[in-house]
């Protein structure tokens, strides 16, 4: 008899891995699908969204691909067709984008059917009994989505109607409790895998509030400009500059990974100190604007409490530019100009590509 093969929405987490594994133990061939976007899959794990979950796929033998979702994604998240969730994330729309991506694996390789580790109720949004057959419809994969978590409470799929998949071996699980897939994990020997956590950084408020302020600037941000918005302190200079300040070495580190050899970095060399990345949408930094963020280097490094501190500006992390001497930044500065909720000059608009 042949060999049933499923593709696998698989973000590495606890669900989608013992989804998997279900279905590896009912005798299905699995291709575990990752997908990759800016903001990551996974709240614990911010900085890199990347997890080692290879050890997984070979202990229960599948195979796993990635796939980048690039700018479509980027454009769903400006201007999604069933909205945002309660921060910028749009979950309706990101799972149907991924389950077409998928529908394209499946059919490149002759996949009979697609599984996702989706449990009703588990997720306001996308995880609803309603939702489901509303994403599948939209996904054009009707009939072809098993969920092995939650199947008993669904409809059958086609892979249960055709026999493929016993259905009274799946299971009816629901709700935000994780304890009966922790009990699963247990009986199937699936340890080290990540906490169960709540989506990628676009469910965090801090990061959203900053995603859309950067959007109301620079409605086409580059993907550099997206990718510091997790670390660091951020400033808002003028309509088209902001600073970076890293908070911590972590930080230090990150903003140096992120610079490029035109960008402007600032530093205080004569003790601890932030490094600070001036970023400028139209590629123009005024002196003004230099002025502003070597005085909030300045506010955040060791030297804080002088009178007039040395800020050395580079091109790049280390081409040596100007050392600019300026008095720290005072506490109403700091409230004016830092992108957070709280004290935002800037108001919100909806962003529409
Ligand atoms: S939390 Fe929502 S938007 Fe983020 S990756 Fe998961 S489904 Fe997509």
């Amino acid at each position: 008899m042949k060999m049933a093969k499923a593709i696998a929405l698989y973000s590495g987490g606890l669900d989608s891995t013992l989804a998997t594994i279900v279905m590896l133990r009912l005798g299905v061939e699995v291709t575990a699908l990752r997908f990759l976007t800016l903001f990551g899959c996974d709240m614990g794990e911010k900085v890199a969204y990347l997890h080692d979950d290879v050890p997984h796929a070979q202990q229960f033998g599948f195979k796993i691909k990635f796939c980048h979702l690039g700018q479509p994604f980027m454009d769903l998240v400006k201007n999604p067709k069933f909205g945002h969730g309660k921060n910028m994330n749009p979950c309706v729309d990101c799972r149907i984008l991924m389950l077409k991506e998928a529908k394209r694996l499946m059919e490149l390789t002759g996949a009979d059917f697609l599984i996702t580790g989706e449990v009703i109720g588990q997720r306001p949004m996308s995880q609803r009994r309603d939702s489901f057959p509303v994403i599948d419809r939209q996904a054009g994969v009707e009939g072809l989505v098993l969920r092995p978590l939650c199947a008993r409470h669904l409809n059958p799929t086609l892979p249960e109607i055709n026999g493929l998949v016993d259905r009274q071996k799946l299971y009816d699980f629901n709700g935000r409790s994780r304890r009966p897939q922790m009990a699963l994990a247990q009986r199937f020997g699936l340890e080290n895998y990540q906490a169960p956590a709540g989506g990628c950084l676009l469910t965090d408020p801090i990061y959203s509030y900053r995603l859309k302020e950067l959007l109301v600037h620079d409605p086409d941000p580059t993907m550099r400009d997206i990718n510091v918005l997790r670390t660091g302190r951020h400033f808002r200079l003028s309509t088209t500059c902001k600073a970076i300040v890293g908070r911590n070495e972590g930080d230090n580190d990150f903003i140096e990974t992120q610079v490029t050899t035109e960008d402007i970095t600032m530093q205080v060399e004569t003790g601890g100190s932030p490094i600070t990345l001036l970023t400028s949408s139209t590629g123009n930094v005024e002196q003004g604007m230099l002025q502003m963020a070597a005085a909030l280097t300045a506010r955040y490094s060791d030297s804080k409490r002088q009178e007039v501190v040395d800020v050395t500006v580079f091109r790049g992390i280390d081409r040596l530019v100007v050392k600019i001497p300026v008095q720290p930044a005072s506490e109403e500065t700091i409230k004016r100009l830092r992108i957070e909720e709280q004290g935002a000059k800037v108001s919100l608009k909806p962003v529409r590509v």
